[in-house]
């Protein structure tokens, strides 16, 4: 062995110098990074979201960080060392890694490797999921939730007929059993009214031939499966659902982050729960992460996270400053949603003309949640402040958001400083006068463009034409200095399914139309925004909004090496393009975490 190492070692020595003297007589040429490059990416339309230099053409990048941004004219020898990569981008657009400012991250990846049936309302739709998730699963596993039924219940709105909407769709066992067989299956509708379980769940409850109340029959007596809520025999079921795995949680949250590689997210403003909040953890020591995350723990943790000696920035274990996994701010709710007449407006529905929405947990003592108690957010927020937390609090109606906006006055006047970084989150409906409230209180508009993409199917019919002009207006703010942040609100709620993917909700405040183009000429079409706002909403504003855009959100010499390649130059295509941009390369950190195979 000492022989061979011997022989090879000599030459070995000689080669070096050989390259010694060729480096020394090429640096006499053309001179020379002491560090060379580990990624060039050349050749782009790269949109810098950077003032004193928009547009650039070539992204040198180091390590985890851009050491230099090149003007067509400008060479990139200077960078390229033997192990440079480098990639011709051919004219592709580059910005800077898309940061969403809000997503449910567990609930995401449970909808990829689990039943999705929003858009469900028929046998072969039913089956072909429940196949799908069965492939993905180990026998064994159960198939839970999965909300059928809820755009058929929107599409027919408050004009449809008690009696057509009394005649919604009820899936059957014998749909799903043949495809799931080797999984027991307990699904639920939209609003959790009704339960469909396969023979394999009634086999698991003892119920396959039970007579308990709350089990349909079919005109034999045999037992269909649909099961009601609040029985019996949902609660035996319920007892036997086996919890997903440790592993099983894993892989849903592996795949939720492939999906936002895939679609040039870098990092995720998420509301978290302390398991998940682990889950991260444990992702990021094996190396598995591949998206930042800023964690929104609830508000009502505020006062366990102060005595903890957590604060905003922090890892939640080491303490310690982190890029990639630290506490951010506070989630906090106020009132409802829209999408189940929940959220609060000071009048009442158009279609339910004695309902003005509900209180949430966090702003309320009573059981049905109509009395408020702002209090009992006010201090959870101020102690949030204390600890070093700023709140971002969930308001979605007129009076919801109007009352947040009170509180964030009141607690000004008591900081007796601006609330930079405090959030109000989704902002859906606003009234005139509130618009310039915003900005006197330095609060952001964290939005959720494509929620309008959907929501415009009912919002007329719920709220009128003179409130809906108040909704995602995003012109109006903008108009009122107020900085917004972009976020999907992925993968949505009980009523609807919100796209993650950034050129849907771009779509969505540029051309206020649904995916397929409708209204024509855009829903309030004075609300449009410029492409170029949508893209720092989705960039450097929400790298501000977690306080950041010192480090990252643009692409500028310095800054942590966070960069989307897509195929269209979303600055010059016609708007009406945008749903056909694709994603190509995603970088964050430095390092490639998802290519677009194009062969
Ligand atoms: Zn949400």
């Amino acid at each position: 062995m000492s022989i061979i190492f011997k022989t090879q070692h000599a030459p070995k020595f000689k080669n070096y110098l050989t390259l010694f003297l060729i480096l020394m007589l090429s640096l006499s040429c053309t001179e020379r990074s002491e560090i060379p490059a580990d990624l060039i990416l050349t050749n782009g339309e790269v949109y810098t979201m950077e003032e004193d230099q928009p547009w650039a053409s070539s992204i040198v990048i180091t390590d985890n960080k851009i050491t230099a941004v090149l003007n067509e004219d400008e060479s990139i020898d200077f960078w390229k060392g033997d192990h440079t990569r480098v990639v011709d981008l051919n004219g592709k657009f580059v910005v800077p890694g898309f940061i969403d400012g809000h997503v449910h991250f567990r609930g995401a990846g449970g909808f990829i490797n689990g039943a999705n049936l929003l858009k469900v309302s028929e046998e072969k739709g039913l089956q072909a999921e429940i196949e799908r998730v069965v492939n993905i699963l180990e026998d064994g596993e159960w198939i839970t939730g999965g909300l059928w039924g809820a755009y058929e219940q929107w599409a027919s709105g408050a004009s449809a007929s008690e009696e057509k909407k009394k005649d919604v769709w009820k899936p059957t066992r014998w749909m799903i059993d043949d495809v799931s067989a080797n999984n027991p299956t307990l699904l639920n509708n939209y609003n959790r009214q009704i339960y469909l379980a396969n023979t394999a769940a009634l086999k698991a409850a003892g119920l396959e031939d039970a007579n308990l109340s709350g089990m349909e029959k079919d005109a034999q007596g045999r037992v269909t499966g649909l099961i009601y809520r609040d029985s019996p025999a949902l609660e035996k079921l319920r007892a036997v659902v086996k919890p997903k795995s440790h592993k099983r949680l894993l892989d849903e949250n592996r795949a939720a982050l492939k999906a936002l590689s895939e679609s040039g997210i870098v990092e995720i403003h998420d509301i978290v729960t302390p398991e998940q909040t682990d889950r991260f953890v444990e992702l990021h020591d094996n190396g598995e992460l591949t998206t930042r995350v800023w964690l929104r723990p609830d508000l009502s943790r505020a006062p366990e996270m102060k005595e903890n000696g957590f604060s905003m920035g922090l890892h939640p274990v080491t303490k310690e400053p982190n890029s990639w996994v630290r506490y951010g701010a506070f989630k906090g709710y106020i009132d409802g949603i829209m999408g189940n007449h929940g959220a609060l407006f000071f009048e009442p529905y158009d279609d339910q003309p004695d309902n003005y929405g509900r209180y949430r947990q966090h702003t309320s003592d009573d059981p049905n949640l109509l009395e408020p108690n702002m209090d009992k957010m006010y201090n959870w927020i101020k102690i949030g402040y204390e600890a070093g937390f700023v709140s971002n609090v969930h308001a979605i109606g007129t009076k919801g958001v109007s009352l947040m906006l009170d509180t964030y006055e009141r607690l000004m006047n008591d900081l007796g400083r601006d609330l930079e970084g405090f959030r109000i989150i989704h902002n859906q409906v606003i009234r005139p006068e509130d618009f310039p409230r915003f900005q006197k209180l330095n609060v952001i508009a964290e939005v959720n463009p494509y929620h309008l993409s959907d929501d415009m199917r009912w919002m007329e019919e719920r709220i009128g034409y003179e409130r809906s002009k108040g909704a995602y207006a995003f012109k109006s703010l903008l108009d009122n200095n107020v900085t917004l942040s972009f976020a999907s609100d992925w993968p949505g709620t009980m009523a609807a399914e919100y796209h993650m993917h950034p050129k849907y909700l771009i779509h969505a405040a540029v051309n206020r139309t649904t995916v397929n183009g409708t209204p024509d000429g855009g829903w309030f079409q004075e609300q449009k925004i410029s492409v170029h706002e949508a893209l720092k909403a989705y960039t450097i504003n929400n790298a501000y909004a977690a306080f950041e855009d010192d480090i990252r959100g643009s692409i500028k010499a310095g800054k942590l090496a966070d960069i989307a390649v897509c195929d269209l130059n979303l600055i010059k295509i016609d708007p009406s393009d945008i749903l056909n941009m694709n994603i190509e390369m995603t970088i964050v950190d430095g390092k490639v975490v998802f290519e677009r195979n194009n062969d």
